[in-house]
């Protein structure tokens, strides 16, 4: 018997703009604001979801903003299970940017479920192609996939992927 109501925290980590909100957004609500207002303070939303018969809660926590600066504190990182690394398929900085978020996730939490997302794939203008990020997925054992928050192309599965994986790891 699985306990009921399992609770999951995740992390929304990356580089400024590539999406975090808007992809917590169209997770939680179902919904795409062109300009979100730039979030004060660490913020979480609360989802629940029953996956492969189990309910669970999610907690799922997104930066607000304070990722500028490279500051965000070992507390955003505690406990956490699982992190959706994301960046903007359109900005190449943020793909490099990366590597540079795995190693803060290895000093604060060396413990979590990690999914790589390529987001904004309804812009035009596309500077990181799909298999450079399923490359670097591959060579840091990540979950992959790319991301439309504006289309809700793959936000679903997502966060589904990352969940699943949680649950069957032991
Ligand atoms: P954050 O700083 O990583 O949380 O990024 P935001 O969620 O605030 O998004 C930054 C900007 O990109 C906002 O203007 C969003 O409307 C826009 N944006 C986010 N996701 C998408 C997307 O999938 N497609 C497009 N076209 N714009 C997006």
């Amino acid at each position: 018997m699985e306990p009921a109501g399992l609770t999951l925290k995740l992390l929304l980590v990356g580089d400024s703009a590539v999406g975090k909100s808007s992809l917590l957004r169209r997770f939680t609500d179902g919904a795409f604001e062109p300009r979100l207002k730039p979030t004060v303070g660490v913020d979480f939303k609360v989802k629940k979801m029953v996956l492969e018969g189990r309910a669970v809660q999610l907690a799922v926590w997104d930066t607000a903003g304070q990722e500028r600066f490279r500051t965000l504190t070992p507390s955003y990182y505690r406990g956490a299970q699982g992190v959706v690394l994301v960046y903007d398929v359109t900005r190449k900085d943020t793909f490099t940017g990366l590597q540079g978020w795995l190693n803060e996730l290895e000093m604060y939490n060396s413990n979590t479920v990690k999914m790589l997302v390529g987001n904004k794939t309804d812009k035009p203008d596309r500077e990181v192609e799909r298999k450079e990020g399923l490359q670097f997925a591959r060579k840091h054992s990540l979950l992959f996939i790319e991301t439309s928050a504006k289309t809700q192309e793959g936000v679903q599965h997502a966060f589904e992927e990352l969940v699943i994986k949680i649950l069957q790891t032991p």
